[in-house]
């Protein structure tokens, strides 16, 4: 399966690569803060059965 993902930030545009832990189960949700602006975005994760991960984020 893929082991990173990456999504956009809505605050700053810039295109943000995060490691997916498939240990966390099928479905995760987080707050990450982006590591450029620092604004809090909650990043959902969801791992597909053939093992490819789709990956949301909206701010906070
Ligand atoms: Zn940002």
């Amino acid at each position: 399966m893929d082991n990173e993902t990456d999504y956009v930030c809505s605050s700053c545009g810039e295109e943000i690569v995060i490691p997916v832990d498939p240990t966390q189960g099928r479905q995760q949700e987080y707050v990450e803060d982006c590591p450029i602006c620092c604004c809090p975005m909650v990043i959902q994760i969801e791992i597909r059965p053939d093992g490819s991960v789709e990956c949301r984020a909206y701010r906070e």
